[in-house]
């Protein structure tokens, strides 16, 4: 197992600089740890990792306190629920998935006064896909301003999740991409355009994602 997930580091890594090169901007990798175990995580960070996505306030949690020792970055990449906004502010470094403007306030009221301002990513439901978390290309501004305002929250960017099936076209990451240059000139703090996955992060890059957010390219497929 050790030497697969190794394996799959050292590909995945060789592939993202090719991408990175290709593309002339750095790509940074969210190693997707979701249903994997605290052993597996700390096995990929002997390997060089150090940022870990979860989607599950509750199942991140207990991982977040094994691993504490090692230092790593977390980053919820799951949809919020407000009951989960004071855990997500106190434990989390990154929060991925804020896509309404009730959260806003929730977690900048919790985020402890000993850490730095929490990393926030707007969720945006770039393909419209009913009953998907984000909110629409049209909210994301006002989000944008909402967050901006909160001194414990920083604004680093735009996440998006778009249909696997028809990602590949590059489309939805090209619409990704010109709203994330529309809002970086109100907002100069936005550095981080979160998008590509196991399966298409060739054309996530390729139109300016900086972070992929990978899992079964790297820990193998989960089970169900
Ligand atoms: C599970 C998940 C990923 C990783 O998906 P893979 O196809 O396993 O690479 C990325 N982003 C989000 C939001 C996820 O829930």
């Amino acid at each position: 197992m050790t030497g697969e997930l190794a394996r799959n580091y050292r590909k995945l890594q060789t592939a993202l600089a090719a991408c990175a090169a290709q593309s002339g901007h750095p790509v940074a990798l969210l190693a997707v740890s979701k249903t994997h175990p605290a052993a597996r995580i700390a096995e990929c960070a002997a390997l060089g990792q150090r940022a870990f996505g979860e989607n599950y306030v509750q199942e991140a949690l207990a991982k977040i306190a094994e691993l504490a020792p090692l230092g790593l970055e977390w980053h919820l990449i799951g949809p919020l629920q407000s009951n989960k906004c004071q855990a997500a502010a106190e434990h989390f470094d990154w929060v991925q998935s804020v896509d309404r403007a009730k959260i806003i306030p929730l977690l900048a009221k919790h985020r402890p006064p000993h850490r730095p301002p929490l990393n926030v990513l707007i969720q945006v439901n770039i393909d419209g896909e009913a009953g998907k978390s984000g909110c629409s290309p049209e909210q994301a501004a006002e989000l944008a301003a909402r967050i901006a305002a909160e001194p414990r929250l920083l604004l680093r960017g735009l996440m998006a999740i778009p249909d696997p099936a028809t990602s590949g076209n590059g489309l939805a990451f090209a619409q990704m991409q010109r709203l994330f240059r529309e809002l970086h000139a109100d907002h100069p703090s936005m550095d981080t355009l979160s998008m590509g996955m196991s399966d298409d992060f060739p054309a996530a890059i390729a139109h300016g994602a900086t972070l992929v957010r990978v899992g079964s390219a790297l820990f193998g497929r989960r089970n169900p």
